[in-house]
């Protein structure tokens, strides 16, 4: 490992100046009229994607697919719902060599749940191409049953979060001497967090010099684009849509005003008012889901809630659950905020606004996803969360006008 390689943060200022050519902001429409066969991919690989029944490659795809396939390093922030995901695993489908030994590809996210949902992308892609395994790790699994599965069988392609990456790395129960391609989803999340940060320093240590690294998120900062770069050479960074129009164009901003106390019958009134497929409500705390997916049970709704403090098993059932619509309401923490894909989400609720507009962004887009309909209401009961609000729209460009009484469901049910 060349020392002069390794990501270091004691600089910010001085960042290596982005050769102009290697930016791209484009806003070109959500789906783009060229077919994935134009990208070349293996045949394997477009029978999986026509099975998945994605007709065209969305604007992402279409700018970004290219460019992996090309080897080069790649930021790419782009709306979230608009099909990131797809970018890296067909392309690192594409890339993948058959006889390539021991781990070839590791992807890192912030949670288990985005964790898991990506290894499902990776299954579904590598239908027609067998040969291919991936494998998810994420903490609350016992240690020994990853060793166990490890032993069993090598994937090539890992995908996990990153404290339990950094364990198996540092307890040499995998070798990461082998990985061609470095994948960061969510990259802004974990690169800002410090000690999510740090694990991903030393797991970039222990993976070879050359390799290509990719990192991906609807949200970056300047900063942050910074310290990404720090893991690459000279990367090519690819924006769709600028910053100011990266909230989903299928999907209804408001907010109500409204104190604390009147949080709850509110949200039961819309809920019997509103046609929804799926909803999603993020609350603040750990012990406000729990209590208010108690009172939406006692009052009849279907509700699950998921967080933190739920076992592994039960995360992870909870997820799965939701997605195959098993429950049609859930309560969530910021756990859930970003990355998580419920293609039938068609209500957010902001029961608790969040703490900044970055959050607000991610969590609002869980609804209106790959250009369906949605709607996001935020309650608004603070300053601070007025405050929020006033950032949202300065940022985002968005309107986010007060609830009106009536609304038409065909505005936001696809
Ligand atoms: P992502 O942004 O990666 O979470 O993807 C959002 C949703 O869009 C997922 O349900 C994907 O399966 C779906 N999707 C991604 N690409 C396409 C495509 N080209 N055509 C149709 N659906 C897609």
């Amino acid at each position: 490992m060349e020392e002069e390689i390794l990501p270091d943060y004691e600089s910010s200022e001085d960042e290596n100046p982005t050769n102009g050519d290697n930016k791209v902001a484009t806003s070109t429409t959500a789906v783009h009229e060229s077919g994935f066969a134009d990208f070349l991919l293996k045949n394997e690989i477009l029978r999986a994607i026509a099975d998945c029944g994605f007709e065209h490659p969305s604007a992402v795809q279409h700018e970004c697919i290219p460019a992996a396939l090309l080897g080069t390093d790649l930021i790419c922030q782009a709306k979230s719902g608009m099909g990131k995901t797809a970018v890296f695993v067909l392309s690192i489908l594409h890339l993948i060599e058959k006889e390539g030994k021991g781990i070839v590809a590791l992807v890192i996210t912030h949670t288990r749940e985005l964790a898991y949902q990506i290894l499902e992308e990776f299954n579904r892609f590598t239908k027609y191409l067998p040969h291919l395994k991936a494998k998810v790790v994420y903490g609350g699994v016992p240690i020994q049953q990853d060793k166990k599965d490890f032993a069993e069988s090598m994937p090539q392609i890992l995908i996990g979060t990153p404290g339990r990456v950094l364990h198996l790395a540092n307890e040499k129960i995998v070798s990461f001497s082998n990985v061609k391609y470095f994948i960061l989803d969510e990259c802004d999340q974990m690169l800002e967090e410090l000690k999510m940060r740090k694990d991903i320093q030393e797991i970039f240590k222990f993976t070879p010099h050359t390799k290509q690294v990719m990192m991906f998120s609807a949200t970056l900062s300047d900063d942050v684009r910074a310290v990404c770069k720090r893991f690459m050479h000279n990367p090519r960074e690819i924006y769709i849509n600028d910053k100011a129009k990266l909230t989903l164009d299928g999907l209804q901003q408001f907010y109500v005003n409204l104190t604390e106390e009147q949080k709850t019958r509110k949200l039961i009134s819309l809920l019997d008012v509103l046609e929804f497929n799926q909803v999603v409500i993020f609350v603040s705390s750990v012990d406000r889901a729990q209590v208010l997916n108690e009172l939406l049970i006692n009052e009849k709704f279907p509700s699950i809630a998921t967080h933190s403090k739920l076992k592994q098993e039960q995360r992870i059932d909870q997820y799965k659950n939701f997605k195959k619509f098993g429950a049609r309401i859930l309560v969530s923490t910021n756990m859930y905020g970003r990355g998580v894909d419920f293609e039938r989400v068609n209500v957010v609720f902001n029961y608790d606004m969040p703490h900044n507009e970055v959050t607000y962004l991610h969590r609002v887009g869980r609804a209106g996803r790959f250009g369906t309909k949605g709607i996001a209401i935020s309650f608004v009961s603070s300053d601070e969360d007025r405050e929020v609000m006033e950032n949202v729209r300065k940022q985002f460009v968005v309107k986010l006008p007060e609830l009106p009484d009536e609304l038409d469901c065909s505005t936001y049910m696809t």
